[in-house]
């Protein structure tokens, strides 16, 4: 009988995209969310992708504990990912205890409710913010944790730990954290994708936000920062292509080939691209020429960071494998999917 992933958070961006690999590995799955920081477009674009009309959507807040414990009653779950949580980073320093209540609450409920129900296998979506600006790249796993700059990246931080002073207490379950660089791009299909509220802090959305002309001129955040041609340095993984790290992590859980109860892997490409290079191929790969300047630096921005992705490569059989055009083709895909069907423009 197939396993059954719970992938809370599953209707945003990852979680959309991690749920239609679980499907097409053989996995069932149960997608839960409190769609607050999301709506329907990505859960019916995995069903059309999947073929899957009966794919559970279960609304729910994952701070509430007995909508939790609810759930953990209706399924029997094998596995949990988990992705329910705030990630704004700016939002955040506002509203710490928005992020410090939201963030931690859920992550305990569904530890706490996995114990109880049996079910061992807890993943954690985790981020490279949790090296802060690392003395040098590329960050392996045991490249120490900065003091974080953001609740946000406190509330990744304080999860990861969670999850490890747990698995290392109660026998019954263990845990993996996925460390994600930059995730960028959507499905090949362009029917998932990133769908950021108001204007968007990350890259690639603001660039592709540009080309559609949403947003009248790209700024690149420092031309001045101690790089090859002075923008900032990071490691943009495909979404789909983390996605699929998610299965390699979920099967190596289940089939019980986890060498310790808690283990981290870093999901990154393994190389470094400035923020100038990213913009040079967007515009290469899409045959546009994007409006762009260049602008102070962004308050908290690290100059550089890129993964060694080298334990994921060999313990989780993973590697990043889309090239940087195809995925930014598949992000410029999205916008004009969203711009046809929607009406977003
Ligand atoms: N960036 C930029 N213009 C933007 C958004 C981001 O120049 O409108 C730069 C940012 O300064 C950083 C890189 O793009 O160097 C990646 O930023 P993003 O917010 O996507 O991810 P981060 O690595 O900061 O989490």
């Amino acid at each position: 009988m197939a396993k059954t992933v719970l992938v809370s958070g599953g209707a945003g961006f990852i979680g959309s995209h991690v749920t239609v690999e679980l499907i097409s590995a053989g996995y069932d799955v149960v997608v839960a969310d409190n769609m607050s920081n999301c709506d329907m477009t990505c859960f019916e674009g995995v069903k059309k992708i999947t073929g899957r009309e009966d794919l559970p959507l279960v609304k729910m807040d994952f701070c509430d504990a007995e909508a939790v414990e609810e759930l953990f009653t209706t399924y029997k779950i094998d596995a949990v990912i988990h992705f329910a949580g705030f990630k704004a980073v700016g939002e955040s320093v506002y509203e710490p205890l928005k992020y410090y209540g939201n963030n931690l609450t859920s992550f305990i409920n569904v530890i706490e409710t996995s114990r109880r129900h049996g079910c061992e296998n807890i993943l954690f979506s985790s981020s490279a913010t949790v090296y802060g600006e690392p003395d040098k790249s590329p960050v392996t796993e045991k490249s120490p944790r900065k003091p974080a700059t953001s609740p946000y990246g406190n509330t990744k931080q304080i999860c990861e730990d969670i999850l490890r002073d747990s698995v290392k207490a109660y026998p019954e379950i263990k845990g993996i954290a996925l460390r994600y660089f930059n995730p960028i791009g959507a499905h090949p299909s362009a029917l998932i994708g990133e769908l950021p509220r108001g204007v968007p802090n990350n890259l690639v959305p603001y660039i592709t936000q540009t080309a559609a002309g949403i947003r009248e001129c790209l700024s690149i955040y420092g031309n001045d920062y101690p790089t090859p041609d002075g923008t900032c340095l990071r490691d943009y993984i495909d979404i789909t292509d983390l996605a699929k790290a998610h299965v390699y992590a979920v099967r190596r859980m289940l089939e019980g080939k986890m060498e310790e109860e808690y283990e981290i892997f870093n999901i990154g490409t393994g190389k470094p691209v400035s923020v100038m290079e990213l913009v040079t191929a967007f515009q290469k790969a899409n045959g546009i020429k994007l409006n762009y300047k260049f602008a102070p630096r962004r308050a908290g921005d690290v100059t550089a960071i890129w993964a060694d992705p080298s334990l994921a490569n060999k313990k989780l059989g993973w590697k990043a494998e889309r090239t940087i055009e195809e995925t930014l083709k598949s992000a410029w895909d999205w916008q004009l999917h969203l711009d046809k069907t929607l009406g977003r423009k």
